[in-house]
């Protein structure tokens, strides 16, 4: 059997460590791929401390995977060495429970999550189920695709399915590594955009991105400062604060929804009566499948979207790691192994 250089995490809260793990072949439906560049995200963090049931450790971390296919298993329809792909949270789909049945994959009762349901992307291979692939276009590179199939389709699809239309106010709260996609997309997008971020600081970023509007949260309230441009149609709360996500509802619109992205395990204070005079909403959204990963990833070719970035070896992985949970990363830190060969 192969083997493959990758991050081992011995135990919940462990240190991650760079060492080999043994590549099996793919198997039926399965792939192997080189990966290229593999985002470090914050839920990361829930695989790294053993937060999420089901893991079993050694875990390898890494879901934000750019790579080539560089063996193909049985079965497996559609994809051919070399080609580029990338995989997300969404790492497979049983095709059976009742969520599969209906075509509602990223529900699935059994979704495979790379790191979990099978070693993850800080590695220089790994086997996927094909399921999970999603093609990256022509124009753009592996160190940007990875952190587009987790944070870009989140903000992506968290958009598209808000009820949004073309010159719609919607605004974005916070401007890290999710918000500042947020923007990207939201402006190509046809929205009339907003950023809500803390300080002043982060205003020019904001203009930057493309944003029509910036709201500084510790000068004025987000709700007036918001009704004030016209109320939005959405909020895509990727900051992950429970108050400010509760605080961003009195900017809404009618028919608004403020869609939640940013983990917090604090709860939201949000009164009924906040709710209904304006028909307003609150949901979820929970990434995407490998399709909306594809989707997402020819919207950002075809527009120019582009994640900032920070590159580091594969190696430095714990560095990576740690600079991401002390906030001192401003965007993502994409993990980079130097692989290019393809193996036939
Ligand atoms: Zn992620
Ligand atoms: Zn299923």
């Amino acid at each position: 059997m192969l083997s493959s250089r990758a991050v081992l995490v011995d135990e919940p809260a462990g240190v991650l460590l760079t060492g080999r793990r043994d590549l099996p072949d793919p198997g039926p439906f399965q792939v192997r791929l080189a990966v290229e560049a593999c985002g470090v995200c914050h839920t990361d963090s829930l695989m790294v401390e053993g937060h999420l049931p089901g893991l079993s450790f050694p875990v390898t971390p890494g879901h934000e995977i750019a790579g080539r296919v560089d063996a193909v298993g049985e079965h497996v329809a559609g994809w051919q060495v070399g080609d580029r792909v990338a995989v997300g949270w969404f790492g497979g789909h049983c095709g059976h429970c009742r969520f599969c049945r209906r075509g509602d994959f990223i529900h699935c009762t059994s979704l495979q999550v790379p790191s979990r349901a099978y070693p993850g992307g800080y590695a220089d291979a790994m086997v996927v189920p094909a399921s999970a692939l999603a093609r990256i276009p022509d124009g753009l590179s592996a160190v940007h695709a990875a952190p587009l199939a987790c944070a870009g389709v989140t903000t992506f699809n968290g958009l598209r399915h808000s009820g949004a239309g073309p010159g719609d106010l919607v605004a974005i709260l916070g401007l890290g590594g999710l918000g500042h996609l947020g923007v990207q997309f939201a402006v190509r997008m046809g929205f009339e955009t907003v950023v809500i971020a803390r300080g002043e600081e982060k205003r020019a970023l904001a203009a930057e991105l493309g944003a029509h509007h910036y709201i500084d949260s510790t000068a004025e309230e987000t709700g007036p400062a918001l009704r004030a441009l016209g109320g939005a149609r959405a909020v895509l709360a990727t900051a992950g604060n429970s108050d400010t996500m509760s605080a961003a509802v009195d900017g809404l619109g009618p028919d608004g929804v403020l869609v939640v992205l940013g983990v917090d395990a604090e709860p939201m204070r949000i009164s009924p009566l906040q709710l209904i005079d304006l028909t307003k909403g609150v949901r979820g959204m929970p990434s995407g499948t490998s399709a909306d990963i594809e989707d997402t990833l020819r919207f950002a070719a075809l527009t120019g979207v582009r994640p900032h970035v920070e590159e580091m070896p594969l190696e430095r992985a714990a560095d990576a790691y740690a600079r991401m949970m002390d906030n001192r990363a401003r965007f993502r830190v994409v993990l980079t192994t130097g692989v290019r060969a393809v193996r036939p």
